[in-house]
């Protein structure tokens, strides 16, 4: 028998589209189920879903795969505290090492923390899913994502761990090795740094490690190659590089996060200098790369003023597709299914409805802020932040906050609902 998985694409065109008339029946169909605590499980395979060259992606907004997440249910499963799992006497360990832009947790970083608790869980005896993190943290809920220990160094003697030092980074790689020998060691595969940290990790251990791996488990693993149209098989190696989703992110338990004791190696030279970051412009990023979005919609009236505010706030600019219909804004800067899949950290639309074609393109925007005059629409159920305003006042707010910003001058706007914006943002 085949072990191949068969799709299904009407299923998964019709999971696609909330306006399809089966698509209520088709997901209610997918019961979430009950795990031994008493908690809801995610089942990966029924989140989400199939792109159309058949890479799955995780329904970030409802991990319960149900319909559109409201703004209580975040609250209800804060509410809800979950048990502890605890690995006494660990006789090995995964480690990963975190990328964490700004200090904290991205969401490819819990995806990895995920992965590495599977893998600690199939292995014979007890192991421990070892967190590394290396610079500045901010993150404080490392046991929330799945770490069993961590190893927390924000510098190697008077050196800061901040910027570009692998050298340094892998000098304390090393000692981890040395002391702790993980039975695996786990990066995200992303420009965050986690690609080439770990690139130079396996050849400095003459390792062959697996890259854009997004289905592991400890015997086989799946890479996607071929600019992501080829599946390359192969055994599961030592050090992996991940990609994003390559796991659902740990929900059902907290996990102890204990720091581990790690004596810092001997100083090194670096040869590489980090001469820190080149000032790009925000317009010349494209859309699928770019971290802030401002995008656009039928809401906005004053275009002018939507790119000064993209310019002073250095944002890329995107626009929903009715703007570009319009002829407001190129094709090239559509977001959503028949334009661009977008992966901002955050994503702020103005004057978008959200609908579910829009939706779909900003599936993976970690925070989503929306302005609109209506309270009631999707791109509010689906935001983290909302605005209830005209977008011509908040515009005006913003160009003043950043004016006084930039010259230390406090302006009076002189639009009409101005109270009301500065009010509610
Ligand atoms: C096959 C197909 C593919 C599609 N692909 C895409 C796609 O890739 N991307 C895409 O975006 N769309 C796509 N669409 C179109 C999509 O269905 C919606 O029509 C479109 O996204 C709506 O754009 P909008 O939200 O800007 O406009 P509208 O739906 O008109 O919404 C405007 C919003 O602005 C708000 N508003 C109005 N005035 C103000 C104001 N003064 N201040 C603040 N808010 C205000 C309103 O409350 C409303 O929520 C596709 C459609 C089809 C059929």
């Amino acid at each position: 028998m085949s072990l191949r998985i068969r799709r299904n694409p009407r299923l998964e065109r019709i999971r696609r589209n909330r306006l399809h008339p089966e698509y209520t029946a088709l997901m209610a169909a997918t019961v979430p189920a009950i795990g031994p605590t008493g908690l809801r499980r995610i089942n990966p395979h029924q989140t989400g879903f199939v792109m159309v060259q058949g890479r799955k992606r995780l329904n970030r907004l409802n991990p319960g795969g149900v319909g559109f997440a409201t703004s209580s249910q975040p609250g209800q499963a804060q509410a809800k505290e979950k048990p502890l799992h605890s690995v006494t006497d660990p006789r090995g360990y995964v480690a990963v090492v975190m990328d964490l832009p700004g200090g904290r947790l991205s969401s490819h970083d819990r995806d990895v923390l995920g992965l590495a608790q599977q893998l600690a869980q199939a292995k014979d005896d007890p192991h421990a899913v070892l967190a590394i993190a290396l610079g500045d943290v901010r993150e404080t809920d490392l046991g929330g994502a799945g770490a069993d220990r961590v190893i927390q160094l924000s510098q190697l003697h008077t050196e800061p761990l901040t910027g570009y030092c692998p050298e340094l980074k892998l000098s304390i790689l090393t000692e981890i090795e040395k002391h702790y020998q993980p039975a695996y060691w786990l990066f995200p595969d992303s420009i965050d740094g986690g690609a080439d940290l770990g690139s130079r990790w396996a050849v400095q251990q003459h390792e062959r490690a697996a890259v854009q791996a997004w289905q592991v488990n400890k015997e086989n693993t799946v890479c996607r190659g071929g600019s992501q149209l080829t599946d390359w098989h192969r055994p599961t190696p030592r050090v992996l590089l991940l990609a994003p989703e390559c796991a659902a992110p740990v929900e059902e338990y907290r996990y102890e996060a204990l720091p581990l004791e790690l004596t810092p190696p001997e100083p090194i030279s670096a040869t590489i200098e980090d001469r820190g970051p080149v000032s790009v412009d925000p317009s010349q990023i494209a859309l699928s790369e770019a971290e802030f979005i401002l995008a656009a919609g039928n809401g906005v009236r004053n275009w002018d003023q939507f790119h000064q505010v993209a310019t002073v706030l250095g944002a890329t600019e995107g626009a929903s597709r009715v703007a570009v219909d319009d002829g407001y804004m190129p094709r090239h800067r559509q977001v959503g299914a028949s334009g661009t899949w977008v992966s901002a950290r955050v994503y702020l639309a103005v004057g978008i409805s959200g609908a579910i074609q829009h939706l779909q393109g900003i599936g993976q925007c970690e925070t989503v802020i929306a302005v609109n005059l209506d309270a009631g629409c999707d791109m509010v159920r689906r935001a983290d932040l909302t605005v209830i305003a005209d977008s011509e006042a908040v515009f005006a707010e913003l160009l003043n906050l950043m004016t006084e910003r930039q010259t230390g001058v406090s302006h009076q706007s002189d639009t009409a609902d101005e109270g009301e914006a500065r009010h509610v943002a």
